[in-house]
């Protein structure tokens, strides 16, 4: 089967971020730095991009909280560092649609862009508990997804997207949520971004086993994801854990 090696690019970073939005009702009060992530995936002749990043500082401290964007982490330039150019990407997989997941999918016009019908669906009429997560309609703003409404490929469940990858659905932080499930030379890595935003989400905590993002619609179908993905990878690669730079591929290099 074809393997792949996976770079994560660092888009940006949150300056505090409220760690229980990420891990359920713990550490309440404590702000935590916490990167945008998006993962460049090389092989097989391929570079699929899973996530695209957010918008710039300005508007991120006024719609959302502030970040630090230094010109390297600028999405153009972080995939530079790569050897890849804009036109060199051959498709681009949505996570989900929260506005620092799918930002800069206008980068690449004319590029197949997969998201999950049911992500789709959801991302049109959310739950007022995620209006800011979508930059909704009904709190004022332009939903950022909306910008390329004409390249979505919708799928509905898993999909074999090439030898070797596949889009998963684990529904979880949102009700369509899809990680990319990559075949490589140490076995399966799970790309599950905000469904497992930290590696603690994973690892629990001595009580629970897997720790729910704050940020979802049903506990159940959390739980029902994690045995899922329990079944499925040898390792999970989340959405906002700075741990995920101690190495700058993976799997890592001796
Ligand atoms: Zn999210």
């Amino acid at each position: 089967m074809a393997e792949y090696k996976i770079y994560p690019l660092k888009l940006a970073e949150f300056q505090k971020h409220e760690k229980s939005t990420l891990l359920y009702l713990q550490g309440a009060g404590e702000k935590l730095v916490t990167p945008i992530i998006a993962y460049l995936v090389q092989g097989n002749g391929l570079n699929i991009l899973v996530d695209t990043g957010c918008g710039g500082p300005e508007w991120s401290a006024e719609h959302h909280h502030p970040i630090v964007q230094t010109e390297d982490m600028l999405l153009e330039n972080a995939l530079k560092a790569h050897g890849v150019k804009q036109e060199d990407i051959t498709c681009i997989v949505n996570t989900h649609l929260h506005w620092d997941h799918c930002w800069n999918n206008d980068k690449f016009p004319g590029k197949k862009i997969y998201v999950q019908k049911k992500e789709m669906e959801f991302a049109l009429h959310p739950l007022p508990t995620q209006w800011a997560y979508y930059e909704s309609e009904e709190i004022g703003l332009k939903p950022p997804f909306k910008k390329t409404m004409e390249q979505y490929i919708l799928v509905d469940g898993d999909t074999n997207l090439y030898e070797g990858i596949d889009l998963i659905f684990i529904p979880s932080h949102t009700p369509g949520f899809q990680g990319v499930l990559v075949n490589t030379t140490n076995g399966k890595y799970l790309i599950a971004s905000d469904c497992l935003g930290r590696f603690e989400n994973w690892e629990g905590n001595g009580v629970m086993k897997h720790i729910p993002s704050a940020i979802h619609v049903d506990l159940n179908q959390c739980y029902a994801t994690y045995d899922k993905i329990e079944k499925i990878c040898d390792y999970i690669l989340p959405g906002h854990d700075g741990k995920v730079f101690d190495e700058t591929v993976y799997p890592p290099e001796k």
